[in-house]
């Protein structure tokens, strides 16, 4: 078997190669850039390829992606039709993102950045907020990761919902679905937490629309991906107080642009796409297990849905 490897902006190939290689003995695995006879390979292993990378490949079996999206990959226009593509997902991912969910859930719960600026001021300022209970989190997107930042929050206490396609049924949090859900989603829910997948359906709906369906002065996380938020609409949304506070953990363009407004904005918090990164050992013994049993068998659990794009 001969598997390829490209994260043409992460500048990781080699080291993903070497990983791999250790971790599937008897196989061949390369580069992208040095793929050898283009017709010989069976696997891509990629994160984030560009417009016909995987195109030059007439016998690739699967793709694998380097995460838990494949937007990425399905952004590609000149993909190969009707080539699997296998998720990365698994315990180490799940837990990275209730804990990400958890802090910064709580982080606004507690009104730490007003607190926080309180003691820039050397100012004595007690703020006291609602138990726990009687503050309603709701979280888009109940799929592996979804579903686990729900029940984190239930567990903490909050009064939580939940928001998916088809119905769901996760004990202690409250489950809307479908465009008829979503209003009453919405309706009281006072800090957000995006985790969909990016597809046509999703893109750009932390918009202005959206916003004004929440309570005044909720607050916003995105650790989805960045083209589910209408930057401009966020930015005139804070200014006008219909959104306190937001944290920002994927971008439209990432690294974010080191003068894009959201860096200095003073109620955004800006993390580098860190919510939930893989441990890459762990990710290279998961890619591996997905490979191994794909070449056997011809399928495995991970195996996307391309069709609906997640
Ligand atoms: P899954 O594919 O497991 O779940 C997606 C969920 O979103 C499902 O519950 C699905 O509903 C729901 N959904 C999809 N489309 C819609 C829609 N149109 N309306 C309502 N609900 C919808 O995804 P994961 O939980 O594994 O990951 C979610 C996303 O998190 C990834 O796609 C990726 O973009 C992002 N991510 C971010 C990371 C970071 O570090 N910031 C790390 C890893 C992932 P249903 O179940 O009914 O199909």
């Amino acid at each position: 078997m001969k598997a390829v490897v490209y994260l043409p902006v992460e500048d990781k190939t080699q080291w993903w190669v070497e990983m791999l290689q250790s971790l599937l003995p008897g196989w061949e695995v390369t580069s992208m850039d040095d793929p050898g006879d283009p017709a010989g390979v069976d696997f891509a292993v990629v994160w984030r390829p560009r417009t016909g990378d995987l195109a030059q490949f007439p016998n690739l079996r699967a793709i694998v992606s380097i995460g838990a999206g494949i937007d990425h990959v399905l952004a590609d226009k000149e993909l190969p039709a009707g080539v699997p593509i296998i998720r990365t997902v698994g315990t180490d991912l799940t837990q990275r993102m209730r804990e990400y969910v958890a802090l910064h859930v709580l982080r606004h719960h507690r009104d730490m950045p007003r607190q926080l600026q309180a003691q820039a001021e050397a100012d004595w300022h007690a703020i006291v907020v609602p138990v726990a209970p009687n503050r309603t989190v709701g979280v888009m997107g109940l799929g592996n990761l979804g579903a686990a930042a729900a029940q984190t929050l239930a567990g903490l206490g909050f009064d939580t919902r939940g928001w998916s396609k088809s119905q769901k049924e996760i004990d202690g949090v409250t489950c809307f679905a479908g465009s008829e859900g979503l209003d009453t989603f919405l309706d009281g829910c006072e800090i957000l937490v995006n985790l969909l997948p990016l597809t046509d359906e999703t893109r750009g709906i932390l918009a202005a629309s959206l916003f004004a369906k929440l309570p005044k002065e909720a607050c916003v996380i995105n650790c989805a991906r960045g083209p589910h938020l209408v930057d401009e609409d966020l930015l005139a949304a804070l200014d006008g107080g219909q959104v306190k506070q937001a944290t920002l953990d994927v971008f439209h363009q990432e690294p974010l642009p080191a003068d894009h407004p959201f860096w200095n904005h003073r109620k955004i918090t800006v993390t580098p796409h860190v919510a939930s990164q893989i441990d890459a050992g762990t990710g290279g013994r998961l890619i591996a297990a997905n490979l191994l049993e794909f070449a056997k068998t011809g399928t495995c659990n991970d195996v996307a849905d391309a069709a609906r794009g997640y």
